[in-house]
């Protein structure tokens, strides 16, 4: 079955609570037989990589970085770069966050060389896409994310696409509970279908998957993973809480 379950820790937890956790999510994945070949991805925060790799070592379960440096080395204060990341165990980072966008100011071109660099250096990449309220309201969505796309995927060949994941993100729904209805998100994540396939053809845009992100919960998964085109999800909030990102991870 194809399902991707992306846990986006934020700057949270203590160590001993990063540990019990990907503990809990390592074991829950391997007790469970209806979980084979669900795909269950862990993004804690930088300075936890190294003792969270130990913990996934020989599961199945990914160990993803919240962000990466668009450049491989050098004077950049306080930045990791890919390769430091795959050399540590990382497999997957997340980039284009609508917090990095809107925090720290990402811009759309930025995003696109730290998308072909982790590409380049071996790591897989989920990339967020997503609009604002003001954007919704004023009926430019699509406008949005077909922007975001195609800087993003600029010099993405079709051979690097089993590399990479989408996930919509409407960043209205972000942290603040409002989760888009299920109509909703089906439709932007349509509009992204379509737009992978008027990009890289019908079977490579189908294979891709493109996850849902934005106050999912355990009430609330099985009906967005009902839709159509809804492979997966990104969960920030409620990855945190043990009981009920197992639970979304069962689905
Ligand atoms: C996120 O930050 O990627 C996210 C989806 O957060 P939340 O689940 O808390 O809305």
């Amino acid at each position: 079955m194809k399902r991707f379950i992306a846990a986006n820790w934020k700057m949270n937890l203590s160590i001993t609570e990063a540990k019990a956790l990907a503990q809990k999510v390592v074991d829950t994945y391997e007790s469970e037989a209806s979980m084979e070949g669900s795909r269950i991805m862990l993004a804690p925060p930088f300075v936890y990589l190294t003792e969270i790799a130990k913990i996934v070592q020989g599961s199945s379960i990914i160990l993803a970085a919240q962000n990466s440096a668009d450049e491989l080395s050098g004077a950049y204060t306080g930045e990791v770069s890919p390769t430091m990341l795959k050399d540590i165990g990382v497999q997957m980072v997340i980039l284009g966050h609508s917090e990095r966008r809107r925090l720290f100011h990402e811009s759309d071109q930025t995003i696109h060389k730290k998308v072909l660099l982790a590409l380049e250096c071996g790591l897989d990449v989920v990339l967020c896409v997503g609009e604002t309220l003001e954007e919704r309201e004023a009926g430019t969505f699509e406008s949005v994310l077909e922007r975001q796309l195609s800087s993003a995927l600029q010099g993405i060949d079709e051979r690097m696409l089993p590399k990479l994941s989408i996930a919509y993100e409407p960043v209205w729904a972000i942290g603040t509970g409002k989760t888009a209805s299920c109509t909703i998100a089906n439709e932007a994540h349509l509009c992204i279908r379509e737009q992978l396939k008027s990009r890289y053809g019908t079977t490579a845009a189908e294979n891709m998957y493109i996850l849902y992100g934005g106050s999912v919960h355990d009430k609330n998964i099985s009906e967005l993973l009902g839709e159509q085109h809804i492979d997966g999800a990104l969960i920030g909030t409620a990855s945190l809480k043990e009981n009920v990102f197992c639970s979304i991870m069962k689905g």
